[in-house]
C-alpha cells in the first residue's frame, strides 16, 4: 500500500535519509522506529507530501505522491509530530476546514465529524475555540482532522505523545480496528513496549538507513537471539555510543573493570 523506493533526502551536504526501499503492505500495522535524528519525521514528512525527496519515489497505493498528489494524498491521513491548528477555530469549524481541503463537505461531513468527536470524547467541545483546548484535546482533534475524509493510510509520527492512558488505549484500538477493516497504518514511536504489543512488522531506521525490517520473528532471525524488541533495537541500533555511554557509567560509579 505504501512503497518508498531508494527515497534520499539531503538537507544540504547531510543525508538525512539515504536510499530507504520499503514495502507497507495493506492491512498492516507498521511501526518505525530508530533513535533520536535517525530519519523517521524526515522519512513520514516525504510520504505526506510536504518534503520534496533528493532522489526516490513514494507510492501510496499505486499513486506517486509527486507525480499523482491529489489521487496520492486523498488516499492518505497524516498525524505529524507537531501539527498545526488554527486556534480562532472550533474543533467542529476546524474539522470542516480540513474536509474542505479534500473536496468533501456536507452531511456525510457532518456525520463523520460528530462520531469522530463522539469516539474521542471532544463533543462536548465541538463549538468551543481550539484555543481553548489542552494539548491532549489538540492531539485528539488533529488525529480526528487526520481520519475525517476517510483515508485508506495513516502516517502518524509518535501518536501517543501527549495522550492520556485512556486516550492512548483508544488510539490503539482505533489503529487495530482500522487495519482489521483493510487500512494500513505507518507509526513512528520511541515507546517499544507499544511497537512490540500493537505492530506486525516493524522497521528500524538508523543514520538514515533502515538496519532491519520484518516481523518480530524475522527481526529476530536477523540478529540470531530469541530477545525481546527493546534489547533488538539497542543490539541493532546501539553501537559505539552506547558502549562509551556504558563505560562513562561504570566509571562514574566506582566500576573500573576496563
Ligand atoms: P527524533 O526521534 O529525534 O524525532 P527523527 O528520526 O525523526 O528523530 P529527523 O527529524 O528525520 O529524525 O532528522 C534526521 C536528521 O536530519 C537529523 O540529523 C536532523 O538534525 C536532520 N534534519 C532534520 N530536519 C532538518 C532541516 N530542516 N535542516 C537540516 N537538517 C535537518
Amino acid at each position: 500500500m505504501i512503497e518508498l523506493l531508494h527515497l534520499t533526502k539531503d538537507y544540504g551536504s547531510f543525508r538525512a535519509v539515504d536510499d530507504v526501499t520499503l514495502h507497507v503492505p495493506r492491512g498492516a500495522l507498521y511501526g518505525f522506529l530508530g533513535p533520536n535524528g535517525a530519519g523517521k519525521t524526515t522519512t513520514l514528512r516525504m510520504i505526506a507530501g510536504i518534503l520534496r525527496p533528493t532522489a526516490g519515489r513514494v507510492l501510496i497505493g499505486g499513486d506517486d505522491v509527486l507525480a499523482n498528489p491529489l489521487a496520492a494524498k486523498a488516499r492518505l491521513g497524516f498525524i505529524p509530530d507537531r501539527p498545526f491548528v488554527y486556534e480562532k477555530l472550533t474543533g467542529a469549524e476546524f474539522l470542516r476546514f480540513v474536509a474542505g481541503l479534500y473536496g468533501q463537505d456536507g452531511q456525510l461531513v457532518e456525520h463523520r465529524l460528530d462520531e469522530l468527536l463522539d469516539i474521542f470524547e471532544l463533543s462536548s467541545w465541538k463549538n468551543e475555540l481550539v484555543e481553548s483546548y489542552s494539548h491532549g484535546m489538540r492531539q485528539k482533534l488533529i488525529i480526528s482532522s487526520a481520519l475525517i475524509h476517510r483515508p485508506e493510510v495513516i502516517v502518524v509520527d509518535e501518536p501517543m505523545v501527549g495522550l492520556d492512558p485512556r486516550a492512548a488505549r483508544l488510539l490503539k484500538d482505533l489503529f487495530r480496528g482500522f487495519v482489521a477493516r483493510g487500512g494500513t497504518v505507518l507509526m513512528s514511536t520511541h515507546t517499544l513496549e507499544i511497537a512490540e504489543a500493537l505492530c506486525d512488522r516493524l522497521a528500524i531506521i538508523q543514520g538514515g538507513k533502515i538496519v532491519a525490517s520484518g516481523t518480530m520473528a524475522e527481526l529476530k532471525a536477523q540478529t540470531g537471539a530469541d530477545i525481546g524488541l527493546e534489547d533488538l533495537f539497542l543490539r541493532l541500533t546501539g553501537g559505539p555510543a552506547a558502549k562509551e555511554l556504558a563505560a562513562v557509567l561504570e566509571d562514574a560509579g566506582g566500576g573500573g573493570s576496563r
